[in-house]
């Protein structure tokens, strides 16, 4: 399958049309970003690293029955998905307190949740991506009362799966953003990527943050730190 014209670049990667319009190509780049793209990185090989571990975690979450984008890798760099329409919600599920939560609500940082939290963001970078309630999510017809509600089963059920997957390889799953999209019949279905970019890891034995944390806070291991992860993974999954 060949790219051909590029539908849009978003910071972490490019995405192509081709001959098949039910089906896109992923390109990931080196870059990096935080605090809404006022911080800007890179590390040399950082979208072959995103796009191996998304798309292994993605077949792990297909066998556990979860409908994903991914079709194929079709390079170090490059896979081919579903096209989607993507819903404009960034959807955030969290375990343990981190981040935007400690900030926003005071809470200490590592305190567990008695039952993981969602929330939604508006996905609107001119806005900063401002937090959005299910109210103004079916007011701005965003999406429905039914579809908010299929969206937050899928969330949840994510959470449950990389939990467990991440367990297997000793790393807490702190936090994590997903996106989601319908496809060409209509379902509902997890696009986007699933990576240290976007998700929150700590070791479970030393609390390290294996996660773009160290991006964010320039704890000095930022590339190390995706290698372990997809180093761990593929150890634990590698005939997926
Ligand atoms: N996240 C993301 N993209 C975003 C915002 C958040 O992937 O644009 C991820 C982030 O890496 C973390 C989780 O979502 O794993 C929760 O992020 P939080 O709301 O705490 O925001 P942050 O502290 O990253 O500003």
């Amino acid at each position: 399958m060949q790219k051909l014209d590029l539908l849009y670049t978003g910071k972490a990667k490019k995405v192509f049309k081709t001959e098949d319009d039910n089906l896109c190509i992923f390109e990931y780049k080196d870059d990096a970003t935080a605090f809404n793209g006022e911080k800007k990185g890179s590390f040399d090989g950082k979208g072959i690293i995103n796009n191996q571990t998304a798309n292994l975690i993605f077949k792990i979450l297909e066998k556990q029955g979860i409908k994903t984008h991914f079709v194929k890798e079709i390079s170090p760099r490059e896979t081919l998905v579903k096209k989607v329409d993507i819903i404009p919600l960034e959807v955030i599920v969290r375990n343990v307190a981190a981040g935007s939560f400690c900030k926003r609500y005071g809470t200490a940082e590592g305190t567990v949740f008695s039952s993981p939290t969602l929330e939604f963001s508006y996905k609107n970078d001119s806005l900063g991506d401002p937090l959005i309630n299910d109210y103004h999510v079916i007011a701005l017809n965003i999406a429905t009362r039914e579809q908010i509600e299929e969206i937050s089963n899928l969330a949840f059920s994510v959470n449950k799966a990389l939990i467990e997957i991440f367990k297997n390889i000793d790393i807490k799953l702190v936090d994590f953003k997903i996106e989601i999209g319908f496809d060409s019949e209509k379902n509902i279905i997890l696009s986007d990527e699933i990576s240290p970019d976007t998700c929150r890891l700590w070791d479970i034995h030393t609390n390290k943050k294996l996660d773009k944390d160290q991006f964010r806070l320039d704890l000095g291991e930022f590339a190390d730190v995706y290698h372990e992860v997809y180093k761990r993974l593929v150890e634990k999954y590698p005939s997926v």
